[in-house]
């Protein structure tokens, strides 16, 4: 009935037969954090902390941090939020950082967990600020790492959110090599979260900053969903963070592919509340096979659609 649409678009996030998927939401900024809350997320899937470093000389005391942080925690009291560490590279310099060298392709330089590695300082405030904005409250705080390429890098970072009490410790999947070998990633994590922005972008080697290339960006490329679908059956709950999630039909071939979570601009929340709340898991499965099955991201997408039919 019309009130029961309604009363699934505002709920927790299910499928039409009850498994849950919790839909959360990315944020960059406090403006998107008030989106958050309009649109009604769970909580938060992405809380990109680059906005608070970037477009300065130095680098945030933990304090401002802390206040940032506790924003986000306070603003989801029961639900999860997942901050991400810096990701920075020759694509966003920092001017608290030295410059990274004159790399001819930042996409394929040192950002992500490679910067913090290099300077670990950086990520260390971050986890102790984490850790106090976390302190005395229910908040149930995840806390991830960008451009992980293999399991030295994942057990490196879990082993710095153990040391500062932190209890929940993740990954992004977004390197290919991370995604073929997410068996050998999970033993070191609580969780994965794929990035598919830049996983679709390593993947076809086609830079996201082209706009040429943006066929290549399709995430309903077959060679995107195995990837996927890799990490999704690592063992370890797996969400997806990039753009993908906010495709309302793509939304459902991800749980299909056993995806845990999906987090994505607040705006498409509702509507892909709505869609994953008219189908069934074993529809949702059924779409993702189809979808795995075809050769282009067009076929896929197409083939997916004959198993929801609940699609508007
Ligand atoms: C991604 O790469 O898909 C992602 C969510 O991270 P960002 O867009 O911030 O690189
Ligand atoms: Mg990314």
């Amino acid at each position: 009935s019309r009130g029961a649409a309604l009363a699934t678009a505002t709920g927790p996030g299910a499928t039409a037969d009850g498994h849950p998927v919790a839909l959360l939401a990315n944020v960059g900024g406090p403006r998107d954090l008030a989106a958050a809350l309009e649109y009604g997320a769970e909580g938060v899937g992405l809380y990109r902390t680059e906005f608070l470093f970037l477009d300065r000389e130095t680098a945030p005391s933990e304090e401002e941090q802390e206040a940032a942080y506790r924003e986000v925690l306070d603003a989801f009291p029961g639900g999860p939020v997942v901050v991400r560490v810096l990701d920075a590279g020759a694509d966003k310099p920092l001017g608290f950082l030295p410059p990274t060298g004159n790399e001819p392709n930042p996409a394929l330089g040192e950002r992500g967990i490679r910067i913090l590695r290099i300077f670990p300082d950086v990520m260390l405030g971050q986890l102790r600020a984490l850790a106090r904005a976390a302190e005395g409250t229910s908040a149930d705080l995840h806390v991830m790492a960008p451009m992980v390429a293999g399991p030295e890098e994942a057990t490196w970072f879990a082993g710095a959110c153990r040391a500062a009490g932190l209890p929940s410790a993740g990954v992004m999947i977004e390197i290919p090599a991370a995604a073929l070998r997410a068996a050998d990633l999970a033993p070191a994590v609580d969780f994965f979260s794929v990035g598919t922005n830049d996983l679709a972008q390593y993947v076809f080697a086609a830079d996201r900053e082209v706009g040429a290339l943006t066929t290549y960006q399709d995430p309903w490329q077959p060679a995107l969903l195995d990837l996927i679908a890799m990490a999704a059956s690592a063992g370890v709950p797996c969400g997806v963070c990039g753009e993908a999630g906010s495709d309302p039909a793509l939304a459902c071939v991800l749980v299909g592919l056993g995806v845990t979570s999906l987090s994505m601009g607040a705006p498409a929340l509702p509507w892909v509340r709505a869609t994953l709340a008219r189908h069934t898991l074993a529809q949702c499965r059924a779409a993702a096979a189809a979808a795995r099955a075809t050769t282009t991201a067009e076929a896929a997408r197409a083939a997916a659609r004959t198993h929801l039919p609940g699609l508007a």
